[in-house]
């Protein structure tokens, strides 16, 4: 379990969200078999996704984070529903490199900075609203920075973190973002810089003091104020049904061939590590639905 926290400060014209997100790293972690710079990556990713779509006022709505920046570790992508829960994949899991030379994990040049971080929340209607930015350094806070103010004409400021432990668990993973409503006061604005720029680095808040103090230190001094808790977890939301529906696009072709050997399939899902085993007489029902589907269509 993790935790968001939403508050508001400096006579509320500060909003934020902060995210404790430790086991939600570690469990992606483990399902996906991450190399320690995948995990910040990943980590960092699922984080402002998880925030992004704690934000959401409508139930049912979701949003997707995918950032594609062409360097080696691939696309990076997070879904979140409304509360925060969250579940997502990074292409190449494997991919580390060398620290940086400050000793901490080089994210940038593994994500690269030749794409776009992409927002796209789903709301029910009939198509999503989408927005993107070009990559900034592909270190992920600054580029979700560049996507507020870029996209969304918003003043915002986030930091994500992920510290990962010398036995390759995840030590403390979080986030905030803070976004400033229009209009804000030039005092409030600068007190709020002041205490970012001074405030301790934040894996180790988390990790040894915990989310409050992340509030503490963020809004020192702006009198913040909590409008509500969250729990958060991992979750897929993943079911036979919907791996049936991916079979069934494959085609007849495929899946007939696919049946042929008498072995049936084992298809897992890309966000979890759920297995779904198909028989070769289920293969067969599938790409027959699938000429019902095609007749009804034609
Ligand atoms: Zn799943």
């Amino acid at each position: 379990m993790g935790e968001i926290i939403r508050a508001v400060a400096g006579n509320d014209f500060i909003k934020i969200a902060i995210a404790e997100a430790r086991d939600i790293v570690e469990r992606a972690r483990q399902i996906h078999s991450l190399s320690p710079t995948s995990s910040a990556a990943l980590g960092r990713t699922l984080c402002a996704a998880s925030m992004l779509g704690n934000m959401l006022k409508e139930e049912d709505a979701s949003v997707t984070l995918r950032i594609n920046g062409g360097g080696p570790i691939g696309t990076v992508m997070a879904v979140a529903d409304f509360c925060g829960n969250v579940r997502g994949y990074v292409e190449r899991p494997q991919t580390d490199l060398p620290l940086r030379s400050d000793g901490k994990l080089n994210v940038g040049a593994a994500v690269g900075t030749d794409g776009l971080l992409t927002v796209s929340r789903d709301l029910g209607l009939r198509e999503p609203y989408v927005g993107s930015t070009r990559l900034v350094s592909g270190e992920i806070a600054e580029d979700l920075t560049a996507y507020f103010a870029e996209s969304e004409q918003v003043g915002a400021a986030c930091g994500l973190g992920v510290l990962v432990d010398t036995d390759l668990s995840i030590k403390a993973a979080g986030g905030f973002i803070v976004q400033l409503l229009p209009g804000a006061p030039e005092e409030i604005i600068a007190r709020l810089e002041n205490n970012i720029f001074y405030m301790d680095q934040l894996t180790t808040i988390l990790d040894e003091d915990g989310i409050e103090t992340v509030i503490e230190q963020v809004l020192k001094d702006l009198s913040p104020r909590i409008l509500e808790r969250s729990k958060i977890s991992y979750k897929c939301y993943c079911s036979r049904q919907r791996v049936s529906d991916a079979l069934v696009s494959i085609g007849k072709d495929a899946l007939v061939e696919m049946a042929q050997d008498g072995k049936g399939a084992k298809t897992s899902c890309q966000f979890c590590d759920l297995e779904y085993n198909f028989t070769s007489a289920e293969l067969l029902e599938l790409a027959e639905a699938q000429c019902e589907t095609r007749a009804l269509e034609e």
